[in-house]
This record gives C-alpha cells, structure tokens and sequence, in this order.
C-alpha cells in the first residue's frame, strides 16, 4: 500500500504542484539541469556525478558513510551492498550493475558501527523503503541524518538473466564493461579492449527474452523517477548528457557541494511524445493479454532506427515519454496479474499520466466510491478495452 502523497509530503514539505506539468511526470523539483562533470570520472556509468556527490559529503564530514552497492569480487555485473567510509574508496563502486541490491541490509549494520549520518545512493524501490525505514530509525533516535542520492530506474532484473541478455547481443558477452540505454535509441557496449557497439533499440533481440525477465515488481513499478529522493540523477531528460532533479532544500544543498565541477545547462524539449506512448500502449496492450506482438518487417526496423533519433522525442519530452510508458505498463500489467490490488498500489499521479490515452480506472480500481481521494477528475469508467 505505498502511499507516495504522504511521503512526499513528509519529505518535500508540499504535495506536487498541480500547474506545473512536469511534477506530475518526475515528482517534487526546485530546480532541474542537464549536467556534466568538467572532468569525467573514470568508469562512471555517464560522467560520475553521482559518486562525485556521495565523495563530496563524505570529504566534507556531512555523513559519517555512504551506502551503496560495488561490484561483487565474483561477478563484477553482480551488485554487493557497501558501507564506504573513505571518500577514495568510491571509485570502486562507479557504474551501473544489473540485479537486485540488499542494498538496505546495510542500514543497521551502518548505524551499529556507530555511523549515524548517512547518505544512500539508491534506486527507487530501495529509496521507498528507506524512507519508511527513516521515520522508524530517527524516532527510536538512531539516525540523525539521512541524504538520499536517487537514480531513476526503468526496470531491474536478476544478474542472471542480465547475462542472458547480454549473450544475446554479442558472441562476447564475458568481455562486455557497460552497457547503456542512451537517449538517442540505442544501447551501447562497452568491451574489455576498449572497442564500442552501439544497437539500435529496434534491433534489440527482445522478443527472445523469456517472458519472466522483467520481474512482476519492476512491471508494476509507480516510480520511475525516483520521486523520494533529495537528489535525482539520471540520463533520461538529459539528451545525451545527465539530468538532475533537485527535489527539496538538501538536494540544493548536495548540488552546490560540486557546481563548481560542473556544466550547467537549462533542460531542451523537443518533439511529440503522444505517436510512440499510443504505439507502445498497443503493445502492451497484446503482451499483457499473452498475444503475440506486432512485428516490424526487417527493412522497416532499419529505417525507423535511423528515423527515432532524428525525429523522436528529445530531452525532457524523451522522459515524459518513458514516464507515460511506463505508467501504461504498470496499470496494463498489474490489471492482468493482480487486478484486486490496483485500488492500492497505483496511486493517482500515475492515472493523471496517462489520462490522455483513455488509460482510466475501472471499478474498484480506486479507492471508495469511484472517486479519487486526489483528484475528483479521475472517475472510473467501464472497461475501454
Ligand atoms: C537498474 C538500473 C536502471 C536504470 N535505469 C535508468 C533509466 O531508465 N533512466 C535513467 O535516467 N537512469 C537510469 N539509471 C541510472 C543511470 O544508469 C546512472 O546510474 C545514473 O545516470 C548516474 O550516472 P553517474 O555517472 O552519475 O553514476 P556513477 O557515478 O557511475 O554512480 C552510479 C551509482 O549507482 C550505483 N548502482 C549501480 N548499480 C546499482 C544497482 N543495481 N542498484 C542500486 N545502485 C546501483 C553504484 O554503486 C554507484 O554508486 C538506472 C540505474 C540502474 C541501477
């Protein structure tokens, strides 16, 4: 039952303002960049902000450790949870791995050594959780401080099948570094001899993923944005560069402790989201009900490959778009595999998302009497399907 207005008010002091369109999409912000490092960290999974911020506030003394996951000594794709108290000791921990992190577990060993200030870098999932964990700790007066430092995250899956995936798109995938989702519709490799590859979305064997590969909980996800978090810092708004969402006062804080490191730039937003959202909706749509999906010829995936990039979505538009699909996928999938739980576990930001594509709740899909509790608009309709 997680409740996202409370917490959000608990945690930004306000709910989302209703005017400002892009609260709806990425939660609570005071402010929003696209954002370099000046010098790029080695290793990083974009330029390193992320870590550049969690070594800043522990060289300045603000929390007495960090937690977050590096690469587990047998499989350096495999997420180990860490306790880092030494600013230097970061550098291990940079990049993204694939998997799910106990990274939590981490919490009570932290403060039984002592450390009472912490700052957590985490995922969404893991930041809901923690902030439930923080009202209970700062209560029994076990924790003075906490800093949240939050990804965006679109879907996680087991280490395993993460190579699964990865042997499917190269004949050496043990040699694989990094691998991303970048903004122009592609996904890039990085190799151990230093080469590069970069597929086009389209091209990606995803048809001949086993239909569990994504886990129910990342399919029903409410929380792309990592909307909990001080601090948020993805890629995704950013065409081709990071992007940051300062959600309150401490997440301008943590910012400021690097602006100097960094190019700031106002966010761009270009092209219309609505074409892809209604395609991908259908799509979902055949996939939730077990139909096979609609396949593009070859020679069509090749020419909207090259197309996507130049006339998709870009920058902030790039994210509403993924924010709306997500959405979709949640209310599509969670519908089909737990329809008794929708009243509560989709909260009402979500149904605005997608209001547009006549994506409404269905009876007993929201709470009491068809109404919203937060927005009397949302009333439930008859199956659309
Ligand atoms: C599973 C996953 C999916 C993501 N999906 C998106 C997305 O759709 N859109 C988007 O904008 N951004 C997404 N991100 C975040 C993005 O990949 C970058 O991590 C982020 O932009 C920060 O880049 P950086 O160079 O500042 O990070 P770095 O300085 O390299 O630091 C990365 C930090 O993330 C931590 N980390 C790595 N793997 C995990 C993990 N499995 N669980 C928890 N923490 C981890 C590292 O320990 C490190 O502290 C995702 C991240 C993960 C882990």
């Amino acid at each position: 039952m997680p409740d996202y207005p409370a917490a959000e008010l608990r945690i930004h002091g306000r709910p989302r303002i209703e005017s400002r369109l892009d609260e709806l999409y990425f939660g609570h912000y005071k402010s929003m960049y696209t954002a370099q490092l000046k010098t790029p960290l080695a290793n990083a999974q974009w330029t390193g902000i992320t870590t550049r911020l969690a070594e800043r506030l522990l060289e300045e003394q603000l929390v007495d450790a960090v937690i977050t996951v590096a690469p587990h000594p047998d499989d350096s794709w495999r997420p180990q949870p860490v306790i880092v108290t030494d600013a230097k000791a970061l550098n291990h921990c940079r990049g993204m791995r694939m998997g799910y992190a106990p990274t939590l577990a981490m919490v009570e060993p932290a403060l039984k050594q002592g450390y009472r200030r912490l700052a957590v870098i985490g995922i969404p999932c893991q930041v809901y959780a923690l902030r439930a964990l923080e009202v209970e700790l700062k209560q029994q007066g076990k924790l003075d401080e906490l800093f949240v430092i939050g990804t965006p995250c679109s879907d996680n899956t087991t280490t395993d099948n993460f190579h699964l995936f990865l042997s499917k798109l190269t004949d050496a995938p043990e040699t694989v570094t990094y691998l991303e989702f970048c903004t122009d519709y592609h996904v890039e490799l990085r190799f151990t001899n230093g080469t590069t590859q970069r597929i086009p979305f389209l091209k990606l064997p995803l048809s001949e993923l086993p239909a569990d590969f994504f886990q129910t909980t990342c399919k029903t996800c409410v929380d792309y944005t990592n909307c909990l978090s001080d601090i948020t810092i993805g890629y995704m708004g950013g065409d081709g560069k990071q992007w940051l969402i300062c959600r309150n006062q401490r997440g301008e804080e943590m910012l400021s402790l690097i602006s100097s490191e960094l190019t700031l730039s106002q966010p761009v937003s270009k092209g219309s989201r609505t074409g892809s959202v209604k395609g991908f909706i259908t799509n979902t749509r055949l996939a939730a009900g077990g139909l096979p999906l609609r396949r593009m010829p070859h020679f069509m995936r090749s020419i909207m490959a090259w197309l996507m990039p130049r006339v998709g979505p870009r920058g902030l538009e790039f994210a509403r778009t993924r924010v709306e699909m997500k959405a979709a996928e949640s209310i599509l999938h969670l519908r089909q595999l737990h329809p008794k739980k929708m009243r509560y576990m989709v909260p009402d930001f979500i149904w605005s998302q997608i209001a547009e594509y006549h994506l409404k709740p269905e009876a007993g899909e929201i709470d009491g009497d068809g109404l919203s509790r937060f927005n009397p608009a949302l009333t439930t309709v008859s199956d659309e399907r």
